[in-house]
């Protein structure tokens, strides 16, 4: 790679996102949530990427990413490696920009996610049962035929992409004190913990991860980047570790996040149900950990003001139906609190 490319993710690159990727993503709304305004004891404000194009936060840093290709590049086509949202991301991406793109998934990802990427024209490869042996595949792939590989998080582009969420947080709500984020390989709170921060520096940034297989829990602990063994879980879009070789995001985790807090299976479908259950949302178990660690009763000091990202809602039918059928027996939905 390139030296200028190891260079850290400033703000001015999230403003340059914006301006690249403005007109092409949803500016989402903020809503207010009296009832996790009641459970946290602060005003609570759901960002809701659930309503961005492709059902997730991730097309923002992947159609940034495709927007700083040379033609060269786009030419050639790109690769993407990724638990399913990044892969649709960035083949609605590429499909707009008459990209090819080369999708390489593990046999983990849910079929439901599967479908869209092919249904978005791009060629999809199942290899391997992690997300880090489909990835080796994808380096190999893009090493070959010269074709980018655009990764899920650790990139400056991804990164920058994802932070201009947190300019929309911050223009709707100026005085948020804590942000709540889902955390899988970091580009995500990343992207949002720069753009708060620059704005706001003493706004408090929590990372919300699943017991199952927390890669960047486990690498904050040991102080740089583990491998930890990838599970089945609910929260299948956080599954995946963050790269031995990381390059972005564990620095800027490890340096702008206050903490890291984890919920488990049960408590993921609980954040599912109540935000079906009050605002009639369809959130995949990703989206939902912020909301579940609130019930847990897991993160102190809020402060007044708390935002949290919603960040997708691509979940299989079926097994969502499931979840949220017994929200009617859960009894007070709110109040599930251990
Ligand atoms: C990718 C993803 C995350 C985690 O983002 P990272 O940048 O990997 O931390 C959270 N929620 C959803 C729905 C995702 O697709």
């Amino acid at each position: 790679m390139n030296s200028t490319h190891d260079r850290q993710v400033r703000y001015e690159d999230i403003l340059a996102a914006r301006a690249a990727i403005g007109s092409v993503v949803k500016r989402t709304p903020l809503l207010h949530s009296q009832p996790a305004s009641g459970l946290a004891g602060a005003d609570v404000f759901l960002k809701l990427e659930t309503l961005q194009e492709t059902g997730s936060f991730k097309v923002r840093g992947a159609v940034n990413r495709l927007a700083n290709l040379s033609a060269a590049e786009q030419q050639r086509g790109v690769v993407a490696v990724s638990t399913g949202n990044h892969a649709r991301a960035v083949s609605w991406g590429a499909q707009r920009r008459g990209v090819a793109a080369d999708i390489y998934l593990s046999s983990l990802v849910p079929g439901n996610k599967v479908q869209a990427i092919r249904d978005l024209g791009a060629r999809v490869n199942i290899v391997g049962r992690s997300y880090d042996e489909a990835f080796a595949e994808a380096v190999r792939e893009s090493s070959q035929s010269g074709r980018v590989l655009i990764p899920p998080f650790d990139d400056r582009d991804v990164v920058a992409g994802q932070g201009t969420i947190g300019l929309e947080l911050l223009e709707d709500q100026p005085q948020l004190d804590t942000v709540i984020v889902p955390l899988s390989g970091g580009g995500l709170i990343a992207g949002i913990a720069l753009a708060v921060k620059s704005l706001r520096p003493g706004a408090r940034i929590i990372g919300v991860s699943m017991e199952i297989g927390p890669a960047m829990y486990h690498s904050l602990r040991a102080g740089h980047p583990v491998a930890v063994e990838e599970g089945v879980t609910i929260a299948d879009s956080l599954a995946g570790g963050i790269g031995l070789d990381n390059r972005y995001t564990f620095q800027m985790v490890r340096d702008l996040v206050d903490e890291v807090v984890l919920v488990d299976e049960e408590q993921i479908r609980s954040g599912m149900r109540f935000l079906h259950a009050h605002h009639g949302l369809v959130t995949e178990g990703a989206a939902a950990v912020g909301i579940a660690a609130l019930q847990a009763g897991k993160i102190g000091r809020l402060g007044e003001r708390v935002g949290v990202i919603v960040s997708g809602q691509n979940v299989d039918a079926a097994l969502f139906a499931s979840i949220v059928k017994s929200e009617s027996t859960a009894g007070s939905v709110g109040g599930e609190k251990p």
